[in-house]
C-alpha cells in the first residue's frame, strides 16, 4: 500500500524519498522532492504503474525545498497540495522563501532546488493539528510537529507515521541525525514534538532522508539524544565568532562521529551529506541559542 520511491537526488540514492499511496480511489503522495528531481518521480511513479498526472492529493511535512520545491508542478496538473498553516502563504507566494534559502545556499541555489512557481490558492489546502483528510478508504492525520520548522506536519496513516525531518535522517543502518537549518529551530518545541509522535505509538515511521525506520523508540531516543549533544556542542563552541571556522570544527565533529563511533562507509557518509549537509546546522544551532539567550 505505501511504496517509497527513491528519487535520486543529485545522482544520490537514499538520500531523498517520497511516498505514494494508494487508496481504493485516488492516489496520494507525500513530499515532493525539489522540481529538479520532477521526472526521476514521474519515473519511479511510472514504474509503479501509475501516471503522476493522476495525482491529485499531495500533502508536504513543510515547505524547506528538498520536501516541496516541485510541489507547483503537481498543482499545475490540479492537485491540492496540503499543508501547515503557516507554511501555505510560503506556497502560494515563494519570494521570501527563495530569498531565505538563496542565504544559506548561494549560488547553489538552481543546481539544487530548479524552478520554483508560484502555486494558486485554490491548489493549497491548510491543515490544522488532528485535522483528517479523507481521500478514497485512506485517513491522513495531522500532527503538527514544530521543531525543524515552526510549520511542520508529520502526516499519521494508520499506524504508519511520515516524519518529515522531525524524526531526523537514518539513512539504511547508519545512526539518526538531526538536520537543523536556520530560521526556525527550537529544540524545546522540537523534543515535544518527539514525545507527540512517540505517543501515538506507530509501527513504522517513513523518513524522507530516508526509508523505513521500525525500532520506533530507539529511534526516537537516538534523535533526542543526538540533538542535545549538537546543541550543546554549539553553545560551547560559539564563542569562535568566525562562522567559518566553527562550521569546520562541527564538520569536523560530525565526520569523527560517523567515522569512529557509528562506523559507517564513507558511501553512505557522502548520502548523508547529500541528505543533510550538518553545514546548515550550525548557523540553525546558533540562531536558535541566539534567541533563547535574548529571551
Ligand atoms: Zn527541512
Amino acid at each position: 500500500m505505501i511504496k517509497i520511491i527513491d528519487i535520486n537526488f543529485l545522482g544520490t540514492s537514499s538520500a531523498i524519498a517520497c511516498f505514494l499511496i494508494e487508496s481504493d480511489q485516488e492516489l496520494i503522495l507525500i513530499e515532493t522532492g525539489p522540481s529538479t528531481v520532477y521526472n526521476n518521480l514521474k519515473k519511479g511513479i511510472e514504474d509503479i504503474g501509475y501516471d503522476i498526472k493522476k495525482i491529485k492529493h499531495v500533502f508536504v511535512t513543510h515547505i524547506h525545498l528538498d520536501h516541496s520545491g516541485g510541489a507547483w508542478r503537481f498543482a499545475e496538473n490540479g492537485a491540492k497540495i496540503y499543508v501547515h498553516p503557516n507554511g501555505m502563504q510560503h506556497l502560494i507566494d515563494p519570494s521570501k522563501l527563495i530569498h531565505s534559502a538563496s542565504k544559506i545556499y548561494k549560488d547553489k541555489m538552481n543546481m539544487l532546488w530548479g524552478e520554483i512557481k508560484n502555486i494558486k490558492k485554490e491548489n493549497v489546502q491548510s491543515v490544522e493539528h488532528r485535522e483528517k483528510i479523507k481521500v478514497g478508504n485512506i485517513i491522513v492525520e495531522s500532527l503538527h510537529t514544530p521543531g525543524h520548522a515552526n510549520h511542520h506536519i508529520a502526516w499519521k496513516v494508520d499506524q504508519n507515521i511520515f516524519t518529515g525531518d522531525v524524526a531526523g535522517a537514518k539513512i539504511k543502518s547508519g545512526p539518526v541525525l538531526p538536520a537543523c537549518p536556520p530560521p526556525e529551530v527550537d529544540i524545546e518545541k522540537w523534543i515535544q514534538s518527539l514525545e507527540l509522535i512517540k505517543k501515538e505509538n506507530p509501527k513504522v515511521l517513513y523518513l524522507t532522508h530516508f526509508g523505513k525506520s521500525t525500532n520506533v523508540v530507539s529511534h526516537i531516543d537516538e534523535m533526542k539524544k543526538r540533538l542535545k549533544s549538537w546543541c550543546l556542542w554549539i553553545k560551547k563552541n560559539s564563542s569562535n565568532n568566525n562562522i567559518e571556522e566553527l562550521t569546520e570544527k562541527f564538520n569536523e565533529y560530525v565526520s569523527a562521529f560517523l567515522k569512529d563511533e557509528a562506523k559507517i562507509s564513507n558511501k553512505l557518509i557522502e548520502q548523508y551529506y547529500t541528505a543533510n549537509p550538518p553545514y546548515m546546522s550550525v548557523s540553525g544551532l546558533l540562531r536558535y541559542w541566539d534567541k533563547k539567550n535574548k529571551n
